[in-house]
């Protein structure tokens, strides 16, 4: 056994790069300084993982202390912060090699696009980047390391403030640990709360709560050790090992939920890139579906370390989805502004948003129920992907499911739709609207049930978008019922389902002439009906008006300066109309009913009468007639 007592300490100047990365460590104002935490825990665990590998051929470096560790040391008292490993450890000239050079290739990449962004002070940059183990100087103004080598008899430690040296020197073996590297913080006076437990547990739960080492905190140098971070990484263990309950306790921490996942994704992707992904998707709406945002929430892990859950692995339509993607073929410490631009994460979200599809279709071959209960909480967001992403909408048009006049408290796929098809029928119809209840009674869907032909019900704001982007499913085209004219003659209608008797009459082809004169400047037309059969009147847009839901929607945002008029169809077989049609003219009465005929069609299309206090004497001086 020898002791190491060779060298005085040394002292060293910073690499010119180091120097500069110091001092805005040191002088910018950062966004997040937390990240110096994750960035230590991490070369704590990496150091584990390297004395893990090597002790593979050499075991005896484990000694009597196989498990691998990672210790928090708090000291409010002085201020102190102190994170230790039982790992690989370092020798002094490891130190010298490695702490006081830029050798990562991910803060090289860094500095450089810090050159290139010359007269930037890069202060946002580093807040929200990852730089190693030079990251400590965010928080403390004086940083010591000390370290003993596995398998060797000497000890080491480096020093420095950050401000252009630092020093090496060989130290007593009972000042190391006895295997590992300690990393003393002295906390500059605003970075105190370092030392707090509150704050240290808090951001080593939210960062490092799964790297694959366990982590014990310290209150006080002296005081009992809890474990806040158990070491297990669950997504890189086998499926068969993980109890459902594993998977829920882990979606609730990894999500932030308190209910239970209602389908879970785990799986490990192999070929050109490896990576692991467990996802869930959630029982119940989370709060911020809505948001205008739209976030995602999917965390980035590279080797089990977290990186950043900003990366937007999933497209926005699957923003409910839950979990983690931990990818071994990206650097660790890449920004994330780089990370975005990677092709790596490109072929990870690709991947993995293929894959959540192809699984939702699975279960909803497999298990029809889970899926609908899925579709139940989150249609209306995978629906966003109908006009957002192209190259998968066939896909989202197989998992669409609707309800329809044929079934409106079951759910439709677009394939059930297709196999209905009437004769005749080339288009799939579909009426959007605000409520349910009221679209399956709408007066423009009564021809299309009296020919059995089904109409899909949509409901969601979203249905008024997608639909107006020229979808079409096995090359039958999406058609609102009030749009355009109905052209549903050619199509039979259903058996037992009469064609109204009265034929159109000469006053009825003169009153339609009437309210179209004196109506001009409410609707832009009037004609007869062809998809009325029991309701009298009805409003559809015209043929190449936008679809009047939509208008509505947009007129309401404030988006539409100019709304299209409207036009009126009448169902001139209808026994009111035709009575109507056939009264005597007197005192304006004919104005009063053509008026009051278009004001019905509004309020069963769910709007208000225009003009409330017109609509009101006219109905008044209706009832009025009726008595005398
Ligand atoms: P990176 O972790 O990406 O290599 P860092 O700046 O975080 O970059 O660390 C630089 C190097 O310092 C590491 O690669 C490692 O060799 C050494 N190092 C840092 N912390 C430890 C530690 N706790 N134990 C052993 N080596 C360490
Ligand atoms: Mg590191």
């Amino acid at each position: 056994m020898t002791t190491d007592t060779a060298a005085a300490p040394e002292t060293h100047a910073f690499e010119a790069d180091v120097s500069k990365l110091l001092h805005m460590m040191v002088h910018s104002v950062y966004s997040d300084r937390d990240v110096f935490l994750r960035e230590l825990i991490s070369n704590a665990a990496d150091a584990c993982e390297k004395l893990r590998y090597e002790a593979i051929a050499t075991p005896s470096l484990l000694g009597d202390d196989p498990q691998p560790r990672i210790s928090i040391i708090l000291d409010a008292d002085q201020g102190r912060l102190t994170i230790e490993d039982n790992g690989i450890g370092m020798t002094a000239a490891d130190m010298g090699e490695t702490l006081g050079t830029i050798a990562r290739s991910g803060t090289k990449a860094f500095m450089e696009r810090l050159a290139a962004e010359a007269g930037k002070e890069g202060s946002q940059l580093i807040g929200q980047f990852g730089v190693g183990f030079y990251s400590a100087f965010m928080v403390a103004n004086q940083v010591e390391v000390f370290s003993r080598r596995a398998g060797t008899e000497a000890a080491a430690s480096w020093t420095s403030d950050g401000l252009g040296t630092y020093t090496i020197a060989a130290v007593d073996l009972s000042d190391a640990p006895a295997r590992g590297t300690r990393v003393v913080m002295h906390l500059m006076d605003d970075a105190k709360s370092y030392a707090e437990r509150f704050t240290v547990e808090r951001i080593v739960k939210a960062q490092s709560g799964h790297v694959p080492v366990p982590i014990t905190l310290f209150e006080k140098p002296d005081a009992d050790g809890v474990d806040i971070a158990d070491g297990a990484a669950l997504w890189l263990k086998p499926r068969s090992e993980i109890s459902e309950e594993d998977y829920a306790d882990f979606y609730r921490s990894v999500a932030g939920q308190y209910d239970q996942p209602a389908h879970t994704i785990h799986y490990r992707a192999e070929g050109r890139y490896e990576y692991s992904v467990l996802t869930f998707i959630p029982e119940t709406k989370p709060f911020d579906l809505f948001d205008p945002d739209r976030k995602g929430h999917i965390k980035l892990y590279v080797r089990r370390v977290f990186i950043t859950d900003e990366a937007q692995i999933l497209p926005r339509y699957l923003r409910f989805v839950r979990g983690l993607v931990d990818s071994s073929d990206l650097p660790l410490n890449m920004s994330r502004e780089m990370i975005q631009d990677s092709p790596v994460l490109a072929a990870i979200q690709k991947g993995v948003t293929g894959r959540l599809l192809t699984e939702l279709q699975k279960l909803s071959d497999g298990d029809a129920e889970a899926y609908i209960r899925i579709w139940e909480n989150f249609g209306s967001v995978l629906k966003e992907g109908l006009y957002e992403d192209f190259e998968r909408r066939e896909t989202l048009l197989g998992l669409a499911r609707f309800k329809s006049t044929t079934s409106q408290n079951g759910w439709r796929s677009l394939k059930d739709y297709v196999a209905d098809l009437k004769d005749n029928q080339t288009a799939i119809y579909y009426a959007t609207g605000s409520d349910l209840d009221r679209l399956a009674t709408s007066p423009q869907i009564e021809g299309f049930r009296a020919r059995g032909i089904e109409v899909l019900l949509l409901p969601d704001q979203v249905d008024n978008f997608w639909t107006t982007v020229g979808v079409d499913y096995e090359g039958k085209p999406f058609k609102s019922v009030t749009q355009g004219g109905a052209d549903l003659s050619l199509i039979p209608l259903a058996e037992g389902i009469e064609k109204p008797t009265q034929p159109e009459t000469e006053a009825v082809d003169s009153f339609l002439t009437f309210a179209r004169e004196t109506l001009a400047g409410a609707v832009s037309d009037v004609r007869a009906s062809e998809r009325l059969t029991t309701s009298a009147v009805c409003l559809v847009a015209p043929e190449s008006g936008m679809d009047r839901q939509l208008e509505k929607l947009l007129a309401s945002a404030g988006q539409l300066p100019q709304a299209a008029l409207p036009v009126l169809e009448i169902n001139s077989g209808h026994e009111l109309i035709q009575a109507l049609a056939a009264a005597d003219d007197a005192d304006g009465l004919k104005s009063d009913l053509a008026h009051l005929l278009l004001d019905q069609a509004r309020i069963a299309d769910g709007e208000q009468p225009t003009d409330a206090r017109a609509f009101t004497e006219r109905l008044d001086r209706l009832m009025r007639r009726s008595v005398s």
